[in-house]
């Protein structure tokens, strides 16, 4: 697993501004990543069709979600609960992974921090062939279920992000991300406030 450290050193501190973001994160579309047959199954799905994240985790993910298609397995999932978000791991003063957005919740309602919950194994086994680690495994009452996090071995890899050079829908992302940062700036002078509430209580 890719940990908060190697994160910092790879990125350097967070931070909610475009030209930091924009030179390790992307989004992820459904429909340039799979099949009409794939995404036909994924739109039936609780994920997103364009998923904010880091570069490298564009291909682990859509392998993942493959898994899950083929194994019939990703309409058991309720939720989605988010990958990007700049916030520190609860009871820390590290990062999070979430911050460098290579790491996303899912069905968090049923699997927070510090029990087992109930995601099943073959979900579990999917997302991990797929090129991630679980927080189901971390010992103690950091157990995670909700959480995975990209693969230690992925951090070296370049990333694969397909056609994504600027595509129209990539320059608008680009703009409407820097409207937002302006936006948010005006109004909160603090900027790296979390925005998923209930991800404070986790990794
Ligand atoms: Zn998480």
């Amino acid at each position: 697993m890719i940990n908060s450290d190697q994160c910092l050193a790879k990125w350097g501190t967070p931070k909610n501004t475009v030209a930091w973001q924009s030179r390790i994160l992307s989004n992820w579309y459904a429909d340039r990543n799979l099949t009409n047959t794939q995404l036909s199954e994924y739109r039936e799905s609780c994920f997103p069709s364009k998923i904010y994240m880091n570069n490298l985790m564009h291909g682990p993910f859509t392998a993942a979600v493959i898994n899950l298609i083929e194994d019939d397995n990703l309409h058991l999932l309720r939720t989605w609960d988010g990958c990007f978000n700049i916030r520190k791991i609860a009871g820390s003063n590290k990062w999070s992974t979430h911050s460098y957005g290579i790491s996303f919740d899912i069905d968090a309602a049923w699997n927070k921090q510090g029990k087992p919950g109930d995601l099943s194994y073959k979900i579990v086994d999917n997302i991990k062939c797929g090129g991630f680690d679980w927080g189901g495994n971390f010992g103690g009452s950091s157990i995670d279920p909700m959480h995975f996090t990209l693969k230690e071995e992925f951090i070296g890899v370049e990333p694969t992000i397909g056609e994504l050079e600027d595509s129209p829908e990539d320059i608008k992302d680009l703009i409407d991300r820097l409207i937002n940062a302006l936006e948010e700036l005006k109004h909160t002078p603090q900027s790296l406030e979390n925005i998923d509430q209930h991800m404070d209580y986790h990794s």
